[in-house]
């Protein structure tokens, strides 16, 4: 069933068909502009706010919360119509917010060390799916001005390109964010690269490089096997030419792996004639791939090479390490994919709702009415023990209202 942000302008009027015409628009802002729930479209009969609560569901039941970085910082989990986990993190900044959706439930590009990648592919998320993350991500930061959007949660946008381009043009044309604030991330998906210059919409392009010679990369990054540098470099050079935007190449930092001075070099004679930044990201650890981040002192030892080697390259501030806000490591630990995990609501940061765990709180719960704007009811559900996600079963909440009001 399409969802409340899965259904286009046309299918709104067509549900809309017995109202005056200049409900569609109306329902639209609502949803787009002022972004809220029917529920709280006051401007509507209260007839027609009852018929678009079922006609327009919510596609994200929350499952899990957390908060770090004094609560700048916030990750949820989210269970979706068949059982799937998809996480959504917000960083809040003094006066803006950025969002990190997720464009796929699980991963096919099987990097190996990507906590998503270990877990496998389980499918690509709808329009809506997309689109509710940035919508419920609006909501949580006000009053700051959602003004980012990276596609840098789980799966790979350009695997996923006939949803997830629908779904940026969502946020561009209709949520009024800006396209040169909207970051599409790939591992290196040449065809969807070039799919992406072709459009004419000046998104940033970000590269999950990692390597930069194609036996290491072949390695770490498979589809490397597939689309070698060689033409991945060209793919980028013409989105650079195509688009004018900014190009970076994402650099997870992995000790002994890709921190050397040779790695530096190579990395350098790629980056700099296309004009790219460096991001470099030291290695969050992952179950799956036992090697680890390289040290503080040699992540500013390989920014310092690269500035001297004339490419511009800054350390990624490691926000929300403390709830494994990294790409897919919730649902690693919490959910094994599946919706067992459903109904764990809870907050392990400083700064965040602490409370006294109730019924719903031990037991796990579950949204049953739509969305922000409404007073969420709660229901009891099975969820796995607080610990297996959190490890401190002191620091779960009660699912309330001020969680998920816009
Ligand atoms: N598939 C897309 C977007 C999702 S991954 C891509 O590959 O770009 C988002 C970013 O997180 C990528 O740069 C990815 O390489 C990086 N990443 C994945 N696992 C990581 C880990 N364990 N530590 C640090 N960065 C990681």
């Amino acid at each position: 069933m399409p969802t409340a942000y899965d259904v286009d302008r046309e299918q709104l009027a067509v549900l809309l068909s017995g109202e005056p015409a200049y409900r569609v628009q109306q329902v639209w802002d609502g949803l787009y502009r002022r972004v809220v729930w029917p529920e709280a479209m006051t401007e509507l009969p209260a007839r027609l706010r009852a018929d678009l609560g079922e006609w327009l569901p919510a596609a994200l039941q929350p499952s899990v919360e957390r908060s770090a970085d004094g609560g700048d910082t916030v990750k949820w989990l989210w269970g979706l119509h068949d059982g799937a986990l998809i996480e959504t993190v917000l960083m809040r900044y003094p006066d803006r917010a950025t969002v990190c959706v997720s464009t796929q439930a699980g991963c096919a590009m099987a990097c190996q060390f990507c906590a998503t990648g270990q877990g496998g592919f389980r499918r690509h998320l709808s329009v809506g799916e997309i689109v509710e993350q940035v919508a419920r991500a609006v909501a949580a930061a006000r009053p700051r001005r959602l003004s980012n959007v990276v596609l840098m949660g789980m799966g790979e946008p350009l695997a996923n390109f006939d949803r997830v381009w629908p779904a940026v043009l969502r946020l561009v044309r209709d949520m009024g964010i800006s396209a040169r604030h909207v970051t599409v991330s790939t591992v290196g998906v040449v065809p969807g690269i070039r799919r992406l210059a072709g459009t004419g919409v000046p998104v940033n392009l970000a590269v999950s490089l990692h390597a930069a010679n194609d036996e290491r990369r072949d390695q770490l990054v498979p589809i490397n096997r597939r689309y070698p540098l060689n033409t991945l470099v060209d793919a980028c050079a013409e989105y650079v030419h195509r688009t004018s935007r900014r190009l970076s190449f994402e650099w997870a930092l992995i000790a002994d792996v890709n921190d050397g001075a040779a790695d530096a070099v190579e990395l350098a004679a790629i980056a700099r004639p296309l004009g790219a930044h460096v991001n470099l990201i030291p290695l969050n650890p992952t179950p799956g791939y036992p090697v680890r981040g390289s040290q503080p002192d040699v992540v500013r030892g390989f920014r310092d090479r690269l500035l001297r080697l004339g490419v511009n390259a800054t350390i990624r501030s490691t926000r929300g390490v403390e709830i494994d806000a990294a790409c897919g490591q919730l649902a690693a630990r919490g959910g094994s994919g599946t919706a067992g995990a459903g109904g764990r609501y809870e907050n392990t940061g400083a700064g965040g709702e602490s409370g006294d765990a109730d019924a719903a709180g031990r037991h796990g719960a579950a949204v049953t009415r739509r969305g922000p704007g409404t007073r969420p009811s709660l229901s009891v559900s099975a969820a796995l023990p607080v610990a297996a996600i959190t490890g401190n079963p002191q620091q779960e909440h009660r699912l309330g209202e001020q969680d998920l009001v816009p």
